[in-house]
């Protein structure tokens, strides 16, 4: 029996998310982006998190993985970034696999 491929949309569809709408588990600090060159979290985060408007960065915790790419690609990081895990209870669950 051959596997079916399922495109990255339909995979995060499978995954479920408790939001911790009191606390983002990570930030991005604008104005330390807004001098980034090429912004590499934009392309790297697989939940697709990262997008600009007008040139501006803009981040939603809603949705992340937990992966750390963004930790890892970021030349700024620990400027740029505040990164942890969600609080207890909160974040990803993967249903599948
Ligand atoms: S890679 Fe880091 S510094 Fe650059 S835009 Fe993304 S979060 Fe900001
Ligand atoms: S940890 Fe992974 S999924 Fe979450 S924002 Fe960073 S790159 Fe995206």
């Amino acid at each position: 029996m051959a596997l079916k491929r399922l495109s990255t949309e339909q995979l995060l569809g499978l995954d479920k998310f408790l939001v911790d709408d009191d606390h983002a588990h990570i930030a991005a600090k604008r104005e330390v982006c807004r001098s980034c060159q090429g912004k590499p979290c934009v392309n790297a985060c697989p939940a697709g998190l990262y997008t600009l408007k007008e040139g501006e960065l803009s981040f939603d915790h809603a949705g992340c993985l937990e992966c750390g790419t963004c930790r890892v690609v970021c030349p700024q990081s620990g400027k740029a970034l505040e990164w942890s895990y969600p609080r207890g209870g909160f974040g990803v669950q993967f249903r599948y696999g």
